[in-house]
């Protein structure tokens, strides 16, 4: 064991993995305008992931995904439907 502290619940900007973030943002970035979530729904996916029993360290173990960048597409949808 590591030692490392597991952060359940936590999004990525809240797990301390600063580079993984930092990839996922510029990611987001280059999501086309048309494709991309509008903000107010994408802060309310990200809310309910943050209550999410599946979220641990910045991932969805549902599907595997950061939902950071999942949720930033407008026809994603979460894999337990809670969004
Ligand atoms: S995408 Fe869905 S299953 Fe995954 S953490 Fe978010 S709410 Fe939970």
């Amino acid at each position: 064991m590591s030692g490392e502290r597991i952060c359940r619940r936590c999004l990525l900007f809240e797990s301390g993995r600063e580079d993984v973030l930092l990839d996922v943002r510029r990611r987001i970035e280059k999501i086309p305008d048309n494709e991309k979530c509008p903000d107010e729904i994408y802060k309310s996916r990200l809310t309910l992931c943050g209550e999410c029993e599946h979220l641990i360290d910045g991932t969805c173990l549902k599907c595997g995904c950061y939902p950071e960048f999942r949720a930033s597409f407008l026809k994603q949808k979460c894999p337990s439907k809670k969004w």
